[in-house]
């Protein structure tokens, strides 16, 4: 674009912004310019004019909001990632990265897109935008944006004026309302019913037309008459007359099926005073000079309107028969109607920070902000956090689903129909696969790919989702679609549980398990292992029971002085008592080859039983750290009743020698103790002799006794247990 080419209006306006900030913010406001002027370069706006136009433009806007000098140059900055080759790092680099993050924040808002949505979609999509914005000036400076596109709409094709026109009324005009910002708020109304509603748009402006000269005269004496009265009674006011905008009427007329005639106030005129006792003052005067419409006082100063409006209104009748309605409301109270959040950085200076903190008041509930009292950082800190725990994201059909921070996309399945959940088999977001606990963000388009063919919801979902929702519809669908897994998956746990805690051979008495049923309201055993099974009961749960039915019949009984003391029966012939069970294959753990009299626990292999270890041994030290396998190791012991003979390995050191060998084969045949294997392996390094012996004890007593003679034998060094730390028996 050659410079020249630009209407001196451009420079005009960009001059008239910098006349109200510093030097420093004006050099940095003109930069802004010239850099947005050249990265724009030939770019039009569909009106034909320069695209340069519309940023300045904005910043206008902005400017006139009172905007701080970050918010104007985001304003010329606006469109620059978007539409041109500016990165945003160059504009960090250029203004700083409070700037960027602006300029980014815009951009990302610019991408959400609308379409016509359900009137219930649309809280959620406005507070998908707040959620989205993090820094409240993000969307003023949206608004701004918006506000001088919708000044443009004409120059729109027909179908984009609607489609625009829609968004505006239903997002862009309620977010001005609930900033409190009116005027932009009336603007953006207007612009949009135009194209909303052309014929009601059209009915209402010609009627205003007709009568603006009559309603114009009628405002003229009004306003004479009212001050002259002020002056009177010595009060200093400001008056504005005005009359009410269209969209305004337009929602009497349509929406209230009111005549004209029935509207009261469509002249309306306000009366600004100093002080907030004036206000009732002037109410009261007003009363005398006009008529009171019956029931149409309204004191919003006592009791303001959500969003922060502080105002009294009332209804009365004009001298020509005229209805019109009067707002009486102090400075404070005017600015705060008419820029709303933006009266924060036009009139910080005149506020200290107590006062600021009471003006807007209603700010702190709509936004979080820093309890600073440091006006600066005051503004600078409301920050937008009050959907910080939500996440907004579409449905490929653009309709917003509402959910917890951290929700992933089987949260977002379930969300939309638990049919959806339970035939998903994996997930799109933004067109890309994701893993199904990916974590959603706000403004991201969700779809979920379904199989017909998908045998439901995995039962690990449980554990990722984040809603109840979700997760009440995963165990709806385990309770229904597969109670006899439920039954068999139910009863596994809880046995294992059951043996891990040793209260599984209580749990076989009649006695204990009706007992436990009752008390957790099962009527059979299966609907308990079911219920197990779909995850409605923890099996923890169920065994706190257990133990507690136990203790308490324990009691029972041994109050009633009879203990029929079941005594624990060893398995087989192994000697060994396995808690809870009396009847399992048991095997005596190589690596540490365990025999009555060791201190032993067991171990529930995997399909071969129980393994017996000596507890010193290195792999149930080293096993017991393993994770998910704590609940494996069971309590077991030496049934000394019985006697067997158990195989156990012996490591002997021996000197070097001729014959060493058949004198210690004689200590065990001496000792009737048979041999089972022997091998023999000299060490070169010690210039010794290792022997490994395996034979067969009745148990330690006999094996001490048997090392003892041993270590007699002429040669040996030493004698020890094997153990063989690397041989994993399970
Ligand atoms: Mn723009």
């Amino acid at each position: 674009m050659d410079i020249n080419e630009l209407d001196q209006s451009i420079f005009d306006k960009v001059e008239k912004i910098k006349s109200h900030h510093s030097p420093e913010d004006a050099r940095m406001i003109e930069k802004a310019f010239r850099y947005a002027l050249q990265k724009h370069g030939d770019q039009r706006r569909r009106s034909g004019e320069p695209y340069i136009v519309h940023p300045v433009e904005t910043a206008v806007i902005l400017d006139d909001l009172g905007l701080d000098v970050e918010s104007i140059v985001a304003g010329l900055l606006h469109d620059c990632i978007e539409d041109t080759p500016a990165t945003s790092q160059e504009i960090e680099k250029e203004f700083g990265a409070s700037v960027a993050a602006l300029v980014e924040g815009v951009t990302k808002l610019g991408k959400i897109v609308y379409s016509s949505k359900e009137e219930e979609q649309m809280e959620d999509l406005r507070k998908m935008f707040i959620a989205m914005a993090k820094d409240i000036r993000v969307i003023i400076i949206k608004l701004a944006d918006r506000l001088h596109n919708a000044r443009t709409f004409q120059y729109l094709p027909p179908q984009k004026q609607r489609e625009k026109a829609l968004e505006t009324m239903e997002i862009y005009a309620p977010l001005a309302h609930r900033l409190g910002m009116q005027n932009v708020k009336w603007e953006l109304e207007d612009l949009s019913l135009k194209y909303l509603d052309p014929v009601g748009y059209a009915e209402i402006t010609k009627y205003l037309d007709e009568r603006h000269v009559a309603y114009s005269k009628f405002l003229e004496n009004v306003q004479a008459t009212i001050v002259q009265r002020m002056e009177q009674a010595g009060i200093k006011c400001r008056i504005k007359a005005r009359l009410k905008h269209v969209y305004s009427l337009y929602r009497k007329m349509y929406g209230q099926n009111l005549t004209f005639s029935e509207i009261y106030d469509i002249c309306a005129v306000r009366v600004i005073v100093q002080e907030l006792a004036d206000c009732y003052n002037v109410l009261g005067i007003i009363h005398d000079i006009y008529r009171p419409v019956p029931g149409r006082f309204k004191d919003y100063i006592s009791t303001p309107k959500p969003n922060g409006y502080q105002s009294l209104h009332t209804v009365v009748i004009g001298h020509e028969g005229i209805p019109f309605e009067v707002q009486i409301r102090t400075e404070d109270m005017d600015q705060s109607a008419e820029y709303g959040i933006a009266a924060h950085w036009k009139y910080k200076d005149g506020l200290t920070g107590k006062q600021k903190e009471e003006a807007f008041a209603w700010v702190r509930q709509l936004l979080e902000s820093q309890q600073d009292s440091d006006a600066e950082d005051f503004i600078k800190n409301i920050k937008v956090d009050l959907f910080a725990d939500e996440v907004f994201v579409f449905t490929p059909k653009g309709n917003v689903i509402n959910l917890p921070q951290g929700a992933n996309p089987i949260d977002f399945a379930y969300a939309i129909h638990s049919a959806v959940g339970n035939r998903m088999v994996g997930a799109k977001v933004n067109g890309r696969i994701v893993p199904i606990d990916y974590v959603l963000k706000s403004g991201e388009i969700v779809d979920i790919i379904t199989s017909k063919t998908t045998n439901g919801p995995k039962r690990d979902w449980l554990k990722m989702v984040k809603t109840s929702e979700a997760r009440n519809k995963i165990k709806q669908w385990f309770k229904k679609e597969c109670r006899p897994e439920n039954i068999e998956r139910g009863k596994a746990d809880l046995e294992r549980e059951l043996r891990t805690a040793l209260l599984y051979d209580d749990f076989q008495q009649e006695e204990v398990s009706a007992a436990v049923l009752k008390r957790l309201n099962f009527p059979a055993m299966d609907d308990l292992y079911a219920a197990i099974g779909y995850g409605g009961v923890t099996v923890s749960r169920v065994v706190i029971k257990v133990k507690e039915e136990v203790t308490r019949l324990n009691r029972e009984r041994q109050g009633s002085a009879k203990a029929p003391v079941q005594k624990p029966k060893a398995i087989g012939d192994t000697g060994v008592i396995v808690e809870g069970l009396d009847n399992c294959l048991v095997k005596f753990a190589k690596c540490c080859t365990p025999i009555p009299g060791d201190s032993i626990v067991g171990f529930i292999t995997r399909g071969y039983g129980i393994s017996v270890h000596r507890r010193d041994c290195p792999n149930v030290i080293s096993g017991m750290k393993k994770e998910g396998e704590s609940g494996r190791w069971i309590h077991t012991e030496w049934d000394y009743s019985e006697k067997h003979h158990y195989q156990t390995g012996l490591r002997i050191y021996t000197q070097t020698r001729v014959g060493i060998l058949a004198d210690v084969i004689t200590v065990f045949s001496n000792a009737k103790i048979n041999v089972n294997e022997m091998n023999a392996r000299d060490d070169p390094a010690t210039g010794q002799t290792v022997l490994y012996i395996t034979a067969s004890v009745t148990g330690r007593d006999q094996l001490e006794f048997l090392m003892g003679r041993i270590r007699r034998c002429a040669g040996v060094v030493d004698v020890r247990r094997n153990i063989n730390e690397t041989e994993e028996t399970r």
